[in-house]
């Protein structure tokens, strides 16, 4: 059993706030300022270059592939840590795109989040050739899966709803087809428990300053499935990703299974930090994480809707139809969000309408959300949002 009181005492959370944006970005681990504090301090300060061997800087991004693989029921060698996950999402689909040869679409849905879907619509551009993006409602995806498809690109939990498609079903409906499944696990790494393996995923990515806790401009991940590791071209062919990138050799030969994945020099400060928070990880079962999470949303949406009649609810009701968030949609959304703010509840906005918390076992318990209730009942119930310094929107909402 995970014991979520010691998780919760490793992070650092500040005093007179209730974090409901794990979702967006993790909080900080409290071993994280000491543990990148080493890697500037006694590696890059005192190892200077050597630190690539003596640190170990450069297995970092395959090491941290492996810890995160755990969490997303991929097999070990199959995750690569490096660069942001707008970038990962467009290796992944041109890498697929390349498999399948013959087709020329590619589909997502409407409720993706939008970096993805203009990174299909860029790549299908420079490919030109008749490729396209196909983009459907979520609820029509799985009947608009059909032979006409090179790849489905779908994102597994809607960012902003929370809504959770069904990975096997719909990767194993591509397989039918002979498509190719790419999976983006934003929303999904760290907040459910995820099967790559067992629903017979083709490549995986998502991003780890969400629920992965790796601080503001953490790297990304990309997994490709065993079988496709050796000859899965890695479309961004940038020196680390070569066989042998100190050969500096001009022709470009791919690296060995995943590291073929990789593009350019890792973000060895960044990966510091993510290893602070994969320690909190590594006392974590993701059944438990899913059982408490599903626990503290149903409690929150029971609490909601007692005391707040304005706020709708966005989100699918049965827990597992979602992720780790709940969203509520009101008209005044922005000014709502940041009254809450003000009185120390810190969730976020996503335009129109949508209010969005995220729930996070590792750091939030019970008592974090009845106390977030009762000030989210009396912003509502007080109209404490309607005061025009709520109505100025900020650059990120
Ligand atoms: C958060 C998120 C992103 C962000 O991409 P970055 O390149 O890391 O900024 C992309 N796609 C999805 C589905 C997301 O939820």
């Amino acid at each position: 059993m995970t014991d979520f009181s010691k998780t919760k005492a490793m992070f650092h959370l500040p005093e007179g706030v209730i974090y409901l944006d794990g979702n967006s970005l993790g909080p900080m681990p409290k071993a994280a300022s000491a543990r990148v504090a080493r890697t500037i301090e006694a590696e890059w300060g005192e190892m200077l270059i050597t630190g690539w061997n003596k640190a170990g800087w450069m297995e970092q991004p395959t090491k941290i592939g492996n810890r995160i693989a755990r969490l997303i029921g991929a097999e070990p060698g199959t995750v690569v840590m490096g660069d942001t996950l707008s970038i990962k999402v467009y290796q992944a689909l041109a890498s697929a795109l390349e498999m399948n040869p013959t087709r020329r679409v590619i589909l997502s849905d409407t409720g993706n989040f939008p970096s993805d879907l203009y990174m299909a619509d860029g790549l299908v551009r420079t490919l030109g050739h008749g490729y396209s993006l196909k983009t459907v409602a979520p609820e029509e995806v799985e009947a608009a899966i059909d032979e006409t498809l090179a790849v489905t690109m779908i994102t597994e939990v809607d960012y902003r709803t929370g809504r959770k498609h069904d990975m096997k079903a719909l990767t194993a409906k591509a397989h039918a087809v002979g498509a190719i499944a790419v999976w983006d696990l934003a929303h999904s790494a760290g907040a459910v428990p995820v099967d790559l393996a067992g629903c017979n995923v083709d490549f995986a990515v998502g991003c780890t300053y969400k629920y992965l806790n790796s601080g503001p401009g953490g790297p990304a991940f990309i997994y490709v499935a065993p079988r496709h590791a050796e000859t899965a071209r890695p479309a961004l062919s940038g020196w680390l990703g070569h066989e042998a990138p100190f050969a500096f050799d001009l022709a470009y030969r791919p690296g060995r299974g995943i590291e073929r994945m990789r593009v350019g020099t890792p973000p060895v400060l960044q990966l510091a930090a993510l290893e602070a928070s994969m320690d909190i990880w590594d006392m974590a079962e993701m059944a438990d994480v899913r059982a408490k999470s599903i626990a503290l949303t149903d409690l929150f949406i029971a609490l909601i809707e007692r005391s707040c009649p304005s706020l709708t609810l966005a989100s699918p009701r049965d827990g597992n139809g979602r992720g780790s968030q709940i969203s509520f949609r009101h008209a005044e959304g922005y000014a709502i969000m940041q009254a809450l703010i003000a009185h120390g509840v810190i969730g976020d906005f996503r335009a129109p309408d949508i209010l969005r918390f995220g729930f996070t076992p590792l750091y939030i318990d019970e008592g974090d959300v009845r106390a977030a209730a009762a000030i989210i009942a009396e912003v509502m119930g007080k109209a404490l949002w309607d005061r025009p310094e709520y109505k100025v929107r900020a650059r990120v909402t």
